[in-house]
C-alpha cells in the first residue's frame, strides 16, 4: 500500500465538503437498445480510439478506490455488449476497499452472462424495464424483446443477485397506465423498483420531453389506489427518495431530477465512455482523464501518480448543483449513453 493510500487526506472532498465514495463509468456509448427518451434512432457512435480500453477504465477504478471511493456502478450504453466486461469485473472486484460492485443493464443479455457476471464478483444488478407488454416494449426501446429481459430477470435471480432492482423511465401517454401493473410485478418477484422521471440529456427531435413529462408526485398518487406506502430514510445521497409497500421485502424508490434538490448532499461523480470525470450530470464540468491516462510515461506509478492529482485537482470544480428543468430546452447536449446512466 502506498503512503497516498494511508493518507486520510486522500480521499476526495470537493469545495462544499462532500466526499466522493461513489463513480459511475460507462463502459461503452454503444447498445442493442435505442430506447425513446435515451437516444435518437440513427446514432452516431464514438470511434474505438477515443474510448477508454478496458485496461484504461480498470486504472481509473484502482485509483478510484485509493481516492476512499467504496461503490462503482458499471453502466453505459449498454455495458454487457462490450466484450471482455466480464473480466473488467473481475478485476475491479477484487480493489481492496471496494464495497460495492453493480452494473445498470437493459437485461437483454443477462440470460447468457448473468451467472459469469457472478461469478466475476458483480454484487448488484439494475435492469430497466418500462413495459410488461411485448409490442409496447418494442415500441419503446425500438428494438428490445420483452421476452429476453423477462429471462435475464430469472436469470440474475438464478445466478443469486440479491437486490436487483428495476429502473422503470415513465413517460406521459406511453406506460404511465403500467405503473400498477409493474409495481405487481416487482413485488411478485421480490425486486426494488425505481420510478425514474425523464432527464432532459440530448435534444432527441421525434421525442418531445416536455409532452412527455410525468412526475414522481404523480406516479406516487397512482400506487396509492391500490397500495399503501411508507416512506423509508434515504443514506444514499442521491436522488432517489424510498418507500416501501406493508407486508412485502422490496423497496420502491422515487428518482426525481427536477422536483426535488438532492445536491446538498451528492457523493458521486460519472466517467464518461471517452474517459471525461464528470462532475455533475447538469453541467458540463468536468476533466479529462483520457489524456492524464494516456499523455506521459506509461508505467503504473507515473500513470497512479497522475490520475491522482488529477482526482483531487477535479474537486475544485465540482458544481454545487444542477439546474434541470422538464419544460426548457435541455442545456445539456450529451446524451445519457455517452454520460452513464
Ligand atoms: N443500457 C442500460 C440500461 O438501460 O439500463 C444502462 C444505461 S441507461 C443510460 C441507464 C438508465 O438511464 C436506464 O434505466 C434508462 O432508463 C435511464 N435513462 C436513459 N435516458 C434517460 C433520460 N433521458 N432520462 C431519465 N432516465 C434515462
Ligand atoms: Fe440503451 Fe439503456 Fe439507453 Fe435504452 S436506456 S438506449 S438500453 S443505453
Amino acid at each position: 500500500m502506498s503512503m497516498l493510500e494511508k493518507n486520510p487526506e486522500s480521499v476526495l472532498i470537493d469545495n462544499f465538503g462532500r466526499q466522493i465514495t461513489y463513480v459511475r463509468i460507462s463502459v461503452t456509448d454503444r447498445c442493442d437498445f435505442r430506447c425513446v427518451y435515451c437516444m435518437a434512432e440513427d446514432m452516431t457512435f464514438m470511434p474505438r480510439s477515443e474510448i477508454l480500453s478496458l485496461e484504461e477504465i480498470a486504472v481509473l477504478a484502482r485509483n478510484l478506490v485509493a481516492c476512499g471511493v467504496t461503490k462503482i456502478r458499471l453502466t453505459g450504453g449498454e455495458p454487457l455488449v462490450r466484450s471482455g466486461v466480464v473480466d473488467l469485473v473481475g478485476s475491479i472486484s477484487q480493489l481492496p476497499g471496494l464495497q460495492e460492485l453493480c452494473m445498470t443493464t437493459n437485461g437483454s443479455r443477462l440470460q447468457e452472462l448473468a451467472e459469469p457476471l457472478r461469478q466475476a464478483g458483480l454484487d448488484r444488478l439494475n435492469i430497466s424495464l418500462d413495459s410488461l407488454d411485448h409490442e409496447r416494449f418494442h415500441e419503446l426501446t425500438r428494438t428490445g424483446q420483452l421476452s429476453k429481459v423477462l429471462a435475464g430477470i430469472d436469470a440474475a435471480r438464478a445466478a443469486g443477485f440479491e437486490h436487483t432492482k428495476l429502473n422503470v423511465v415513465v413517460l406521459k401517454g406511453r406506460n404511465d397506465d403500467e405503473i400498477l401493473p409493474l409495481v405487481r410485478y416487482a413485488l411478485n418477484h421480490q425486486l426494488d423498483l425505481s420510478f425514474i422521471e425523464e432527464m432532459p440529456l440530448g435534444v432527441i427531435t421525434e421525442h418531445d420531453r416536455a409532452e412527455a413529462f410525468f412526475s414522481s408526485d404523480d406516479i406516487r398518487e397512482a400506487i396509492r389506489d391500490e397500495y399503501v406506502l411508507e416512506s423509508v430514510g434515504d443514506d444514499t445521497g442521491g436522488p432517489s427518495r424510498y418507500y416501501r409497500i406493508p407486508g412485502h421485502p422490496g423497496r420502491i424508490g422515487f428518482i426525481s431530477p427536477h422536483s426535488h434538490n438532492f445536491c446538498g448532499d451528492c457523493n458521486r461523480v460519472r466517467v464518461t465512455t471517452e474517459g471525461r470525470l464528470l462532475l455533475c450530470l447538469g453541467n458540463e464540468h468536468s476533466m479529462d482523464l483520457r489524456a492524464v491516462l494516456r499523455d506521459g510515461p506509461r508505467d503504473d506509478r507515473s500513470v497512479d501518480e497522475r490520475v491522482r492529482a488529477a482526482l483531487h485537482a477535479s474537486m475544485a470544480i465540482k458544481p454545487e448543483k444542477h439546474h434541470f428543468s422538464h419544460d426548457e430546452p435541455p442545456q445539456i447536449l450529451r446524451f445519457m449513453n455517452a454520460t452513464g446512466g
